[in-house]
């Protein structure tokens, strides 16, 4: 039910809230209505930890600025994985030292679990570090790919070879120490546009390595919430490669995203930019009859959520139908768009997706671009060079006038340059997104 709801803007809070008091119930229920004697002391400890957990994750949830919500999906998707590797590294000390040897279908669960979990975890840390800048580099080394797959195919034969011969503890902590390395090898090159993918992927592992522990201890919700987790990830790990050009193929195994490292090759543009006064933009979007605003990462790191809400309001009253293109990886998050916007109640169908407003751009007499770039870089259609070349787009430069707002002409997160800022069509409205909002409606109210 809490999964159906959060399909709908307007529902999806309640959903969420459903979904965590199901999982709420699982766990009380998997904790009392286990079979055989709980010590106090296990029980001591269970709530001890459920504790900590509940604190510390409300409050970094709580605080968490929205442009910062990747980083915090990443961190906690690495708290799966790593839990899902230390059931399995527990429950195969537990065989060792019992002296019971574990059957083939419970060995492959825990090595499975193990490596898994490991990897995302690992990779989840790294992916945390790349996107809150301390790692903003990707690294390469020469024949990295073929290096890459080479340890992974041997991570992958050294499970096996645990799971034929039983292995010792020894091999265990080395087989986790491998698969921790690989999750930060597979991780480290990847850099740029490419992020959203592999949080996503590492999402789906981490469900994955916990349906494996569901298997192991026999938990049913176990095993249905990590195949949810992993078969949700994977759908957007495949709707992203979509939206991105980019075959999953490519995603594990290939180099892609090199990133800012590739982002020189052909991304220098050349040209002369023309520079738009607030009084030039009020006067031409209260004339105009269609506006599209392109809202993109600027907007979320400015607040300017409710301004452009306002302004929209304004417009529609004056007649001007406003309707905002929205890339699905524009932002931060997947759906980082559509969250800001619910934010300050625009309306669910004035959100039009990139296939749906593409036709419309030719139509359109001015394109509003807030703290957007890479979404509108035409390079991804007409530079092969360029790092985002292939990337669907929204083709702002159709519109009749295009106006960019932005505080300079700093490259966005492909760190590349935009061509479109350079079109004849093109004005550039600098400022911070807010201020310069709000400074455009204090203009348009003048004009009445
Ligand atoms: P970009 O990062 O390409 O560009 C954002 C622009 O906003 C910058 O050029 C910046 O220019 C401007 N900006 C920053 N702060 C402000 C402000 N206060 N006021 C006005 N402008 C501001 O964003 P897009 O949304 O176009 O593209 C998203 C990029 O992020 C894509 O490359 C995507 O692949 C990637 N990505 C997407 C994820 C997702 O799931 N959505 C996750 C991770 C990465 P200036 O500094 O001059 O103001």
């Amino acid at each position: 039910m809490g999964l159906k709801m959060m399909g709908n803007a307007k529902t999806a809070r309640n959903g969420n809230l459903i979904g965590a008091v199901g999982m709420t119930i699982a766990i009380l229920g998997t904790i009392f209505l286990h079979e055989g004697e709980v010590s106090t002391m296990i029980y001591g400890m269970i709530f001890g930890a459920i504790a900590l957990g509940t604190i510390i994750g409300w409050f970094t949830a709580k605080k968490v600025q929205m442009t910062k919500m990747p980083e915090l999906v990443s961190m906690f998707n690495g708290m799966g994985g790593a839990c899902a590797a230390l059931i399995s590294l527990i429950e195969y000390t537990h065989h060792q030292h019992s002296g019971e040897p574990a059957t083939t279908g419970t060995m492959i669960a825990i090595i499975a679990g193990l490596v898994i979990g490991s990897v995302s975890f690992s990779g989840s840390i790294i992916a945390f570090l790349k996107l809150n800048g301390t790692m903003n580099k990707p690294v390469r080394l020469p024949s990295y790919n073929m290096l890459n797959n080479v340890f992974m195919l041997g991570v992958l034969l050294f499970g096996a070879f645990m799971v034929y011969s039983g292995g010792n503890m020894m091999l265990a902590y080395l087989l986790f120490a491998a698969a921790l390395a690989y999750g930060i090898l597979f991780t480290l090159p990847i850099g740029g546009a490419d992020m959203p993918v592999v949080i996503s992927l590492l999402n789906s592992f981490t469900g994955l390595a916990a349906a494996f522990g569901g298997f192991l201890y026999g938990n049913k919700v176990m095993l249905t919430g990590g195949i949810l987790v992993g078969s949700a990830g994977t759908l957007l790990t495949l709707v992203m490669c979509k939206a991105m050009n980019r075959p999953l193929s490519n995603v594990i195994f290939g180099a892609f995203g090199a990133g800012t490292a590739g982002a020189a090759a052909g991304s220098e543009v050349k040209g002369t930019t023309k520079e738009a006064s607030v009084s030039d933009v009020a006067v031409l979007m209260n004339y105009s009859k269609s506006v599209v605003i392109v809202p993109g990462y600027g907007l979320a790191v400015a607040q300017a959520q409710h301004v452009i809400h306002e302004l929209e309001m304004l417009l529609e009253e004056r007649g001007v139908s406003v309707k905002y293109a929205i890339h699905p990886v524009a932002g931060r998050m997947p759906g980082h768009m559509n969250v800001l916007l619910a934010e300050s109640n625009v309306a669910y169908e004035k959100l039009v997706e990139m296939d749906d407003i593409n036709p419309e751009f030719p139509n359109t007499d001015v394109v509003l671009i807030v703290g957007a770039n890479d979404v509108v870089n035409p390079a991804a259609k007409n530079n092969p060079a360029s790092p985002i070349y292939g990337m669907p787009i929204l083709e702002a430069e159709n519109a009749k006038n295009i106006i960019i707002n932005k505080r300079s002409m700093n490259a966005g997160y492909a760190g590349i340059d935009n061509e479109l800022f350079y079109n004849p069509k093109a004005s550039m409205f600098f400022g911070d997104a807010k201020k310069a909002l709000t400074e455009l409606i204090a203009e348009l109210k003048t004009m009445d």
